[in-house]
């Protein structure tokens, strides 16, 4: 049997104006631009939700939520999430998600003082305690300002 299982995602999303910028689930106030995505564009969620499939060599979110289903079109991340995370629970046997560690890279607006919600919805997402979800904020120092990304770490235990 498995003692600890880890899986790594990353996910990248265009920014545009007239989008709504969804973090972890939560959609921020007034964002001056959002993520063009076929679903809501919550790169945070998108790659937490492969790294839970990748812990278990599940392949990803676009094999299980294709971009060509009509059904997914503006599908709420944390359904996605969920979903996935189902999936990785039927073959995890007894382990489950213990700890998250994601870094989010984006120029604007500032995400701390968001920090506290996003953590919060990934802890009752992956039904963690608040101190086994850590994330990190970063800009891309004017690199990338016209997307955002995020990456993520999964242990399983
Ligand atoms: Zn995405």
């Amino acid at each position: 049997m498995d003692e600890a299982r880890i899986g790594f995602g990353e996910d990248a999303h265009r920014l545009a104006e007239g989008r709504p910028l969804v973090l972890g689930g939560v959609p921020l106030p007034e964002p001056p631009r959002g993520a063009v995505a076929h679903s809501d564009g919550d790169a945070l969620l998108h790659a937490v939700t492969d790294a839970l499939l990748s812990a278990w060599a599940l392949g990803d979110i676009g094999a299980h939520f294709p971009d060509s289903d009509p059904a997914h079109a503006g599908a709420d991340s944390a359904v996605l999430l969920r979903r996935a995370l189902g999936v990785a629970l039927d073959h995890a046997g007894d382990l489950r998600p213990r700890q998250v560690s994601a870094v989010v890279t984006l120029d604007r607006p500032k995400l701390g003082p968001h920090r506290d919600a996003i953590a919060a919805s990934l802890a009752a997402l992956l039904e963690l305690p608040l101190d086994r979800v850590g994330i990190t904020f970063k800009t891309s120092e004017g690199l990338a300002p016209d997307h955002v990304q995020a990456r993520a770490v999964v242990l399983w235990g």
